[in-house]
């Protein structure tokens, strides 16, 4: 699938915009327009649904309560400073960047590609030993630096080989001074790279001093963690359970790119779920495998969505489990995924860092607060008692946590590029033409069904409009007679809407309707009466 056909259809159908495009955009930010909000909307409903209010399924561990509990919060985007530093992301939230001292271009140390050339067989003692730079693939690298390249084998009158393939974060001081800028082509001109904090910082009250800074939360997780006592206080849950929040989350990215892949303002649907240490695997691996279902069931599948379990040394300090959900995006190069949702294993370390205070491991791997200077705790925690008390066993003890953190906007843009289909199909003439259509999963699908008249008379528009009226009340159905019907169908075809629902010469003499099916474009016929469950049976 190309990508800049679904970029162009995503603004010339309103799913997504630029932000503030009139002034330009502003890079990594991004708006829905009337069917993007649609639909990640109807995204984030059937997660809260399926994993909150509806979710029916049995616990894994022997012992507990049949079902599981699970829950929800709404807590702000600003907290409390201390939670950022307990939590780690104060001090660690960060990534390694560096800037072109030439043309002042950023980058990310760990994205940025130095491709190593060699003249081996050049008499001269200096035969450069060139480290080309970029973000692409390696192709495009070298035909962005072809210029640079044609003037050194002129000079230099020798074969080109390419011997080495790294990070500009891998290379040594050596290999940085020979590195080309993917930007402007100065050799040996970055700046080392140094840590960038990713959190957003901001200011809380009139006084506008250092005291007053506050951070916009680079993910919705630690206002679940912070309230763990009010939930269990609050309500009768008893463990194992789940506490789930979908909200807004904000990261300073150095490079945003890849359409909202990358957004520096994006929206995390996250769920933390505790549970007694000694069943926390078993948890963990129901979970990796229910969130790998939840998508499939959507829509996603085949090889596109692979289930990625890191290796050791990938894993956090505090992780003894990270897997990743990730789907093969049409913008990264072929055998490339990109993940949509991390299902981590966190113990005890969140509970635990919001009681105590900050954590670090020790020599021996065990999990301690972390002094400063003068041997007293960097950061002090809350003090309060975040452990749980089990009443049937008799048991106090701090719960593990799982949890499964998915992004709303990776799994919109997923879901589009899965459901971005184009094929051969007569129009109003009889003349092959390529349709454009959007097959959505009827759940997500922003427009449940179109209502048409086929001409704009005999009583068509007035019948057309009362079963529009009608289903307005259960789904999010649009009116539309202007134009030919085949170009009213092709609209719709591009919107994702699974049915279009059709009053024809037919309707006035037997009360029937056409429906017609967006992927099969099989039509059948519907008594008018009908309809409204008809649609209801096939959207759910
Ligand atoms: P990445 O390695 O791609 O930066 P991450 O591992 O830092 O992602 P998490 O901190 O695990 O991501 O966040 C959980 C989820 O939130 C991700 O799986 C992703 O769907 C979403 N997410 C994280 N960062 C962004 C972003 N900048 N833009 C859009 N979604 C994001």
């Amino acid at each position: 699938m190309d990508m800049e056909k679904l970029v162009s259809l995503c603004k010339r159908r309103g799913f997504l915009f630029q932000s503030s495009e009139i002034y330009g955009g502003l890079n990594g930010f991004w708006d829905y327009g009337p069917l993007g909000v649609e639909l990640k909307r109807n995204i984030k409903d059937a997660w809260w649904r399926d994993m909150v209010t509806a979710h029916d399924e049995m616990s894994v561990t022997p012992g507990a309560p049949a079902t599981y509990e699970m829950t929800g919060l709404d807590c702000t985007i600003i907290m409390h400073p201390q939670v950022w530093k307990c939590s780690g992301h104060y001090d660690l939230f960060c990534d390694m960047m560096v800037d072109c001292k030439d043309c002042k271009s950023r980058f990310r140390a760990d994205h940025l590609l130095a491709i190593e050339l060699q003249f081996p067989n050049s008499k001269e003692t200096d035969a450069p030993h060139v480290l080309l730079g970029g973000t692409g693939e390696k192709e495009e690298i070298i035909e962005r630096h072809k210029k640079k390249l044609k003037k050194l084998v002129r000079v230099h009158g020798d074969y080109l080989t390419l011997s080495g393939f790294m990070t500009y974060g891998q290379l040594n001081e050596d290999g940085r001074k020979k590195f080309i800028c993917p930007e402007c082509g100065q050799q040996g001109n970055m700046t080392e790279p140094r840590e960038f904090n990713l959190m957003f910082k901001t200011i809380v009250g009139a006084m506008g001093t250092e005291n007053d800074a506050a951070f916009l939360r680079p993910e919705t997780a630690q206002g679940i963690f912070v309230n763990f006592k009010n939930v269990v206080d609050s309500t009768r849950v008893r463990i194992p359970f789940g506490i789930a929040q979908v909200g807004k989350s904000f990261r300073n990215e150095i490079t945003p790119r890849n359409f909202t892949f990358r957004s520096r303002e994006f929206e995390q649907m996250e769920i933390e779920f505790f549970c007694h240490p000694d069943s926390s695997r078993d948890w963990y691996e129901y979970w990796r495998d229910r969130r790998m279902r939840w998508y499939t069931e959507l829509g996603l599948s085949g090889d596109r969505l692979i289930l990625r379990e890191h290796a050791e040394d990938e894993l956090s300090h505090y992780s003894c489990g990270t897997a990743d959900i990730e789907y093969a995006f049409p913008f990264l190069t072929e055998g490339e995924f990109g993940e949509l949702e991390g299902i981590a294993h966190r113990g005890d370390f969140d509970l635990r860092s919001h009681m105590e205070g900050k954590l670090v491991k020790n020599e021996e791997g065990c999990l301690v607060l972390e002094t400063g200077p003068d041997g007293k705790p960097k950061y002090k925690g809350s003090g309060r008692d975040l452990t749980y008390r089990d009443d049937q066993a008799k048991e106090r003890f701090t719960p593990h946590v799982i949890e499964p953190s998915a992004g709303a906007d990776r799994a919109t843009l997923a879901f589009l590029c899965e459901a971005y289909t184009e094929d051969e199909q007569p129009n109003d003439k009889g003349q092959m033409q390529t349709r454009v259509v959007m097959k959505l999963h009827p759940r997500i699908a922003p427009i449940k069904a179109a209502v048409f008249p086929l001409v704009k008379k005999d009583g068509m528009p007035e019948i057309a409009q009362g079963i529009y009226r009608d289903l307005k009340k259960r789904f999010n159905v649009f009116y539309d007679e202007k134009g030919a019907v085949g170009r009213r169908y092709r609209r719709q075809d591009e919107a994702g809407t699974p049915y279009c629902i059709t009053v024809d010469g037919q309707t006035l003499d037997d009360q029937t309707v056409t429906v017609r099916d967006r992927d099969t474009l099989e039509q059948w016929r519907v008594n008018v009466a009908d309809v409204v469950e008809e649609i209801a049976g096939r959207v759910g």
